[in-house]
């Protein structure tokens, strides 16, 4: 049992976006004959950090390449799924896996999170050490059986996305799948062996 969503009020944040979009819009140009393919032909496994924009580290214009965003960059099944489709109906022929440094990932453990949201689903806050609730109510069990992907461990988790996806039944054989921390510090991509 649920109870209904808040309907959402115009924000600040809505009409930012919406008066952003318009002016890219009016220059749009030549964009609109674009295919559909990505033209450089590869794919890009990222985290959602907002710190990190893969069309400026790694020099992307629209329509040049695929980037899968998720927390952490993880290779999950969802995540491959879109790596599957990139190559087999899209015909991208090289994939690169990128996490990052200070990646919130690395904060929590599965059961801090769930049990967090356990007693409460609004933001928590974190001191540098341990995370804590801000309110005491309106939480949800769900989080018990959602496999969060966290990991303590940086290169190790870069390794184990590029393992796991090089080793899927679905990914060619003949596919590069690369893997990379990005500095946030410098804005360097540090290739991990
Ligand atoms: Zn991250």
């Amino acid at each position: 049992m649920s109870e209904r969503h808040l309907e959402p009020k115009p924000t600040k944040i809505y009409d930012e976006i919406i008066e952003a979009n318009q002016s890219y819009a009016a220059s749009f140009g030549a964009k609109a004959d674009l295919a559909l393919p990505p033209a450089r032909g590869f794919a890009i496994l990222t985290c959602m950090d907002a710190r990190l924009d893969p069309a400026k580290y790694a020099g992307l214009a629209e329509g040049d390449a695929h980037v899968i965003r998720n927390a952490g960059g993880r290779a999950s099944d969802d995540a491959i799924r879109s790596l599957v489709i990139s190559h087999k109906l899209l015909g991208t022929k090289e994939w690169f896996v990128i996490h990052h440094t200070d990646c919130g990932m690395e904060l929590f453990d599965g059961p801090t999170i769930s049990s967090l949201l356990e007693t409460s689903r609004a933001t928590a806050s974190f001191d540098g050490t341990a995370w804590a609730n801000s309110k005491s109510e309106g939480g949800s069990s769900e989080g018990w059986h959602v496999a969060w992907l966290n990991f303590k461990d940086l290169a190790q988790s870069v390794r184990d996305d590029v393992a796991r996806i090089r080793n899927h039944p679905l990914t060619p054989k003949d596919v590069p799948v690369w893997g990379f921390i990005y500095d946030v510090k410098s804005g360097q991509l540090l290739p991990v062996a």
